[in-house]
């Protein structure tokens, strides 16, 4: 599609504007919605992540949904920084099966420098592996930004989580501006941003609306936008929150796809309690990435076969790591990877 007549990217959206799209009828938004995609992208391709926790738990942070922090009691089981020789092992694994991209959390409030050595080296190996790399470790400064990217970082992931409004309720021991100045960070040192958030808290539209505005209205918008489902866990204090509407949360997706064409948009935490059908309009709302692996850091996220049935039921295919594919080796090695699995009956002909 030749570029002018492509939806432009904009990055003054107004709080009615957003509040009008979420409101309006859900097929008019659906259908909006797939218009913006299917102009940056193709609509039956999806981005497969991996996420794996490099250190669980002892979280000194407050955030109300997580079980990682050390201030709820969640019997999550504590885990020191994985050795990088493990994480090389879980990447390699996480290749195996199509992901192309390698995400590492820590729950840490902020990197210490004695760690960044070791994450530097997580980094670099897991690029030599032809992978697409990101991490999460907290709150990043310039340095420690730098320091990531000259090791060949290309995303890092750091949420806002809400609107500027509600993140009082849901965190108290950083401020949403630091949030905003890690991002900065990231963008100073060169690197690619994810961030998203998370719906389902016990915030309101006009949060949800808010929220999509800080990322849109980014100087930069987020390469990658992850949109979360809150997954209650026992111990936190938002164990009892009540359900939000899931058309809600489509909804979200979709007005989030509008807002930010060329991001790739990620079903991420809550998929596990999603049904297929659900899945599927997520998908037609614009959802173009997920998490594929067994644990999504320390909630479960479904299978990674049954994620691969659901995508050939509804013949959407991985989409392939575009940048940076150096060797033809590397495209061998993946799709003999995806052709064993097929043979392993990992696929699932809807068809046959
Ligand atoms: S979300 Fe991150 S910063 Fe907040 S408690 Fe969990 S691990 Fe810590």
């Amino acid at each position: 599609m030749p570029a002018s007549s492509k939806t432009a990217i904009r990055q003054d959206w107004t709080r009615d504007e957003v509040l009008a799209m979420f409101n309006q009828p859900f097929n008019d938004l659906l259908f909006q919605a797939q218009v913006v995609h299917r102009q940056y992208f193709d609509p039956n391709e999806v981005q497969l992540s991996t996420l794996l926790s490099i250190k669980t738990g002892a979280c000194p942070e407050d955030c109300k949904y997580c079980p990682q922090s050390s201030r709820y009691d969640t019997g999550l089981e504590k885990e020191k920084l994985m050795a990088v020789e493990q994480v090389i092992k879980e990447a390699r694994a996480a290749k195996a099966t199509g992901a192309t991209r390698f995400c590492m959390g820590a729950a840490w409030r902020s990197p210490k420098d004695k760690d960044l050595p070791y994450v530097a080296e997580m980094v670099r190996e897991v690029k030599s592996l032809g992978m697409e790399t990101c991490m999460t470790l907290g709150m990043l400064k310039e340095g420690q930004a730098q320091m990531l990217a000259d090791a060949g970082l290309d995303y890092y992931n750091h949420n806002l989580d809400t609107s500027p409004e509600y993140y009082g309720e849901i965190i108290t021991t950083r401020t949403y501006e630091d949030r905003l100045d890690t991002l900065g960070n990231v963008r100073k040192a060169g690197m690619k941003v994810c961030a998203g958030g998370i719906v389902g808290m016990g915030e309101g539209e006009k949060d949800r609306a808010g929220l999509l505005m800080q990322l849109a209205n980014l100087p930069q918008q987020p390469e990658s936008v992850p949109i979360n489902m809150l997954v209650k866990v026992a111990g936190t204090p938002l164990e009892q929150q009540e359900d939000l509407d899931p058309f809600e949360f489509i909804r979200t997706i979709a007005v989030a796809r509008i807002m930010m064409p060329k991001s790739h948009v990620r079903l991420s935490a809550g998929r596990e309690e999603m049904n297929d059908q659900m899945q599927a309009l997520a998908f037609m709302a614009g959802a173009n990435s997920i998490f594929y692996c067994e644990k999504l850091l320390t909630t479960p996220n479904p299978k990674a076969n049954k994620d691969m049935e659901l995508l050939e039921r509804l013949g959407i295919k991985p989409e392939s790591y575009r940048v940076d594919r150096d060797s033809e080796e590397e495209e061998e090695v993946l799709h003999q990877a995806m052709a064993e699995a097929e043979t392993g009956h990992l696929f699932y002909n809807a068809a046959k």
